[in-house]
């Protein structure tokens, strides 16, 4: 209590001396806080919460100042993501509410617990649409974005307010939660006893889902008949933190597996039973999948079409949210429950002996594996100046190799895609990337995110134009001097920096100023910048910069022509249907 009290002598001077211990909204928040154990906070100071942000870091809470809030709510959404606690992001009202809400409902949107909190104004003013300073209806407009949206009008239910928001946010299937704190709210003033009273220490956040014996039987069951079965693993078993069972799970099962980009490293992608480099393989001729933690969305091709082939295949999910299940095709064994849960009680019904998968299937997978990891491998050992993806990520998958520990924070269209399958993770939750809705802008959010929640060097591979999005919180890095390397792949544009405009003397609207030296603008606040010309060049400047752990930023130089129209996924942009003049 001593923390969040304070004196007040009674105004009248005349009076006996009556003193009584008095707390206020600024303190009982930083105690629902610490109480809970959140003990970091991402945000953009500003009316009304700059008191606020001061407060809470003279408590001893770490408060983490950006330069723009989506890039704040990001670092909090990848917070949630890496720790199973809920990232708290702290914004102003109106429009950094809303620069917030972006990273609140991408947060939603990928599973992460987060809690957007934003001060706002009176409801009074607001409800008769008064036109207040920032004002704004923020609860009814977070409300559609995001899986709970909480307003407190009462110092006395700040305590409730914050359960309620901790709980909605890690219970069940994770996401986002906003909470609502009008100005008001921070400096109304209570007896501090009964301040004290009124804040809950939520018991057992996130209960576990215990699958029912039946259901994994059935899920057992058509695992075990399948000719050709494959085991898909995704960014929720990465999240769930049951490395272990699911690694002796996999193990077991001897079934092939394949991870989605973020629960690669769950178990190593050099592990033989990896079929990461056979996807278009395992995909299609599969006849039974297990997902683990992994939707059948865009990122699989919604479980039909092409890439699935015309073979009958049964799909097994193991999901926290029953209603995942038949979202795109139909699940013959649907389990659910927390993966920890699900994974555990799987290995405890295999018993002592499970059969192998037929070597047949083992066979084609391995060699096909091998096959096209060859076909890769001389591809990376370029030194072309400037660089292409290949001799470039070559080098950097060697750094990442040595350093396994490292977080590897990664965005671009060509400069994910490519990445994402070149450099191998070794280590659960240490690749992090655009996620479920392919964001571009989690960059540096995500890096301070990773750098302050797991103490670890952050490595961020970043395409030019997705860099652009955040770049601004290099001098947040450089500020906090956070062990981060920024290696920008400078291809002079979006895609390819070779478009030109036909129509006139403006630049075609896929490209940059040609030779940019991203690097310079590291210089401006202190941070080390170079310009990587060869694989060579960024190779020893990566190094330098992980070894050291000083804010870096390598502008590295990509052939501009190297580059392919979306990436890997130019199949989603609509044709026009009329001829070119
Ligand atoms: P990916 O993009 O890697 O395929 P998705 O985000 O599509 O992963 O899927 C993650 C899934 O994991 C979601 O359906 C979510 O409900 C589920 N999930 C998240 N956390 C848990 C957990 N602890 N236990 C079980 N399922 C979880
Ligand atoms: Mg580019």
């Amino acid at each position: 209590m001593a923390e969040a009290a304070f004196k007040k002598t009674s105004a009248d001077a005349g009076a006996v001396a009556a003193e009584r211990e008095l707390t206020d909204g600024f303190h009982l928040v930083i105690d629902a806080l610490k109480l809970n154990g959140l003990d970091t906070i991402y945000g953009v100071p500003g009316i009304p919460i700059t008191d606020f942000g001061r407060m809470a870091q003279a408590s001893g809470i770490r408060v983490l100042s950006f330069r723009h809030e989506q890039n704040a709510g990001y670092a909090a959404a990848i917070a949630g993501f890496l720790t199973k606690k809920p990232g708290v992001c702290l914004t102003v009202s109106a429009p950094g509410f809303l620069n917030g809400l972006t990273a609140l409902a991408h947060a939603t949107t990928n599973c992460f617990p987060m809690i957007l909190i934003s001060g706002s104004s009176e409801r009074e003013i607001v409800d008769l649409q008064q036109g207040d300073y920032e004002e704004m209806d923020q609860l009814a407009i977070a409300k559609p974005l995001c899986k709970a949206a909480f307003r407190v009008l009462h110092a006395q239910d700040i305590g409730i307010g914050f359960a309620r928001a901790i709980r909605a946010a890690v219970s069940g299937r994770p996401g986002g939660v906003y909470l609502d704190l009008p100005a008001r709210l921070f400096s109304q003033v209570m007896d501090a006893e009964a301040g004290h009273k009124s804040l809950v220490k939520v018991i057992d956040p996130a209960p576990a889902q215990i699958p029912a014996p039946d259901a994994v039987k059935r899920a057992l069951d058509a695992l075990r008949s399948a000719k050709r079965p494959l085991i898909i693993l995704g960014k929720g078993a990465a999240y769930a933190q049951a490395d272990d069972v699911i690694k002796s799970f996999v193990e077991k099962s001897g079934i092939p597996f394949l991870p989605m980009s973020m629960a690669k490293g769950l178990l190593p992608d050099t592990h033989p039973q990896c079929a990461g480099a056979a996807r278009s393989t395992v995909l299609r001729d599969s006849d039974a999948v297990m997902l683990i933690g992994a939707r059948l969305n865009w990122l699989l091709s919604h479980g039909k079409g092409k890439v699935w082939g015309e073979a009958p295949r049964k799909f097994i999910q193991v999901d926290i949210e029953p209603r995942e299940m038949d979202s795109n095709v139909e699940i013959a064994a649907p389990l659910v429950g927390d993966i920890g849960s699900c994974v555990s009680a799987l290995l405890g019904a295999m018993g002592g002996s499970w059969p192998t998968p037929p070597a047949d299937w083992i066979k084609t997978v391995t060699s096909k594996r091998e096959e096209n990891v060859a076909k890769m491998a001389p591809r990376l050992m370029n030194n072309n100046s400037p660089m292409d993806y290949h001799g470039a990520l070559g080098v950097l998958r060697t750094i990442v190799k040595e350093r396994p520990d490292a977080v590897l924070v990664n965005e671009g269209a060509n400069t994910l895609d490519l990445a994402r399958g070149i450099i191998d993770v070794y280590r659960p939750r240490k690749r992090i990337d655009v996620g479920t809705w392919g964001a571009m802008g989690i960059g540096m959010g995500y890096a301070i995110g990773a750098a302050v929640e797991t103490g670890k060097p952050v490595l961020a591979i970043e395409g030019d134009s997705a860099f652009g999005f955040s770049g601004m919180e290099i001098e947040t890095i450089c500020r906090y001097k956070l062990p981060v390397c920024v290696v920008v792949f400078n291809n002079d544009g979006i895609y390819r920096g070779t478009d030109v405009n036909k129509a006139g003397s403006d630049p075609a609207t896929t490209v940059f100023v040609k030779g940019s030296r991203y690097d310079k603008m590291i210089e401006a606040f202190g941070g080390v910048g170079v310009n990587a010309t060869s694989p060579d060049e960024l190779k020893r400047a990566v190094n330098v910069a992980m070894d050291t752990g000083k804010p870096t930023l390598i502008n590295a130089v990509i052939d501009p022509a190297a580059g392919s129209e979306s990436g890997r996924i130019g199949n989603l942009n609509p044709q026009s249907k009329l001829a070119r003049k």
